[in-house]
């Protein structure tokens, strides 16, 4: 079986730097808030263009965290609203309704996937605080027209990078670096994946880059003295120092990524089957390869009998989930057709030449 997704391979190729970090944190005897660390800030910063990067312990408290410090800022409050794509990953909606913020959720572009910008302006009411970009599957999200609408009429923009690491305009400015603040994920499977969770926020701005680092570590700058009511998301050492050792490798790894993704592109040719587009290399750095079948679940069967594993990203829109009972009735056409159509092929840095050509010529063969 051709595996989705080889996250043994994956970290295999790191194998010997990466028990080299965990002797260093395990020796060092600091395990929470170290040089590991400060090392991955200051880098994952640098590398994203950013004053700021602050690690939290996941992508979705990511997010919580820094619409929870534009609150304690006096920015947002509850009842506000936040303009979403309504085809995203549960998590960047998730992280809205936490903090008692209320998700508008918008169609996305068929052809790529993100949200249409063309439909914000509409939707902006006196209550719009922010709009929530997600570049999803991997790629750049319209950020020019994004940022020129929230200009206008003086909005946030949080970007959601959890699945963008690396990904870059035409002027090589990265995903990260566009917003008022981003949130990333290094979930395992995720483009830089840590060995667990982690995750991180990037900005520019002092004062929200401050208050994060409170919420983050229960409310505290110093220590026993609670300036909010926070939580505990830290980014733990061990975890800093894989993430060390990875990021040094993601834009190596992306530009294999890259040339599968365009094997896929150039040399499938079927009609069933609709391949994602991507105008700007660089602009996508392929987290996961989506294509659109009009019988989804014949299309699956047929390649996991043809030994092609492959996963749905995502079945069920989050209009349509329990958990969001008010808004089950909403209409999303775009979205549900994605959802109802979209699978997502193998693609990874680790997979075989060998196996790119086996997964073209069965797809040729449909
Ligand atoms: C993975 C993901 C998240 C959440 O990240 P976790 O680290 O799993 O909490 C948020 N948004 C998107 C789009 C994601 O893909």
């Amino acid at each position: 079986m051709i595996k989705f997704l080889d996250l043994y391979k994956i970290n295999q190729n790191h194998k010997l730097q990466l028990v080299e970090a965990f002797t260093r944190v395990l020796d060092s005897g600091w395990y929470i808030m170290g040089q590991e660390l400060k090392t991955f800030e200051h880098e994952f910063a640098h590398y994203t263009g950013v004053k700021h990067c602050i690690g939290v312990a996941n992508g979705l408290d990511a997010l919580v965290l820094t619409i929870r410090a534009y609150k304690e800022l006096g920015v947002f409050k509850e009842g506000d609203e936040i303009i979403v794509p309504s085809n995203t990953y549960i998590a960047s909606i998730l992280a809205i309704s936490a903090n008692n913020l209320v998700p508008i959720l918008l169609e996305p572009n068929i052809s790529t996937y993100n949200i249409d910008p063309t439909l914000i302006e509409a939707a902006i009411t006196s209550k719009t605080v922010a709009i929530l970009p997600v570049h999803l599957y991997g790629q750049l999200c319209e950020m020019e027209e994004i940022l020129n609408i929230a200009n206008k009429y003086n909005l946030k923009v949080i970007e959601d990078c959890a699945q963008a690491h690396g990904a870059r305009n035409i002027n090589g400015k990265l995903a990260g670096s566009f917003g008022d603040a981003a949130g990333f994920s290094f979930y395992p499977g995720k483009n830089l994946g840590a060995l667990g969770d982690a995750g991180a926020i990037t900005t520019s701005d002092d004062q929200l880059a401050d208050t994060l680092r409170a919420l983050l570590n229960y409310g505290s700058h110093i220590k026993y003295q609670n300036k909010y009511k926070g939580v505990n998301s830290r980014l733990d050492e061990l975890q800093a120092a894989l993430l060390n050792v990875k990021l040094k490798a993601l834009d190596d790894e992306t530009e294999i990524k890259r040339k599968i993704a365009n094997r896929y592109i150039n040399e499938v040719n079927n009609q069933k089957i609709i391949m994602p587009s991507a105008d700007v290399q660089s602009a996508h750095v392929w987290h996961l390869f989506v294509v659109r079948v009009q019988n989804r679940q014949e299309f699956q069967e047929y390649l996991t009998d043809n030994n092609i594993q492959t996963v749905i990203h995502y079945p069920i829109p989050p209009h349509k989930q329990e958990a969001y009972r008010e808004l089950n009735d909403l209409l999303f056409p775009i979205s549900e057709k994605i959802h109802e159509e979209a699978i997502s092929l193998p693609l990874s840095n680790v997979i075989d030449s060998s196996d790119v050509d086996h997964i073209i010529s069965i797809l040729n063969e449909y």
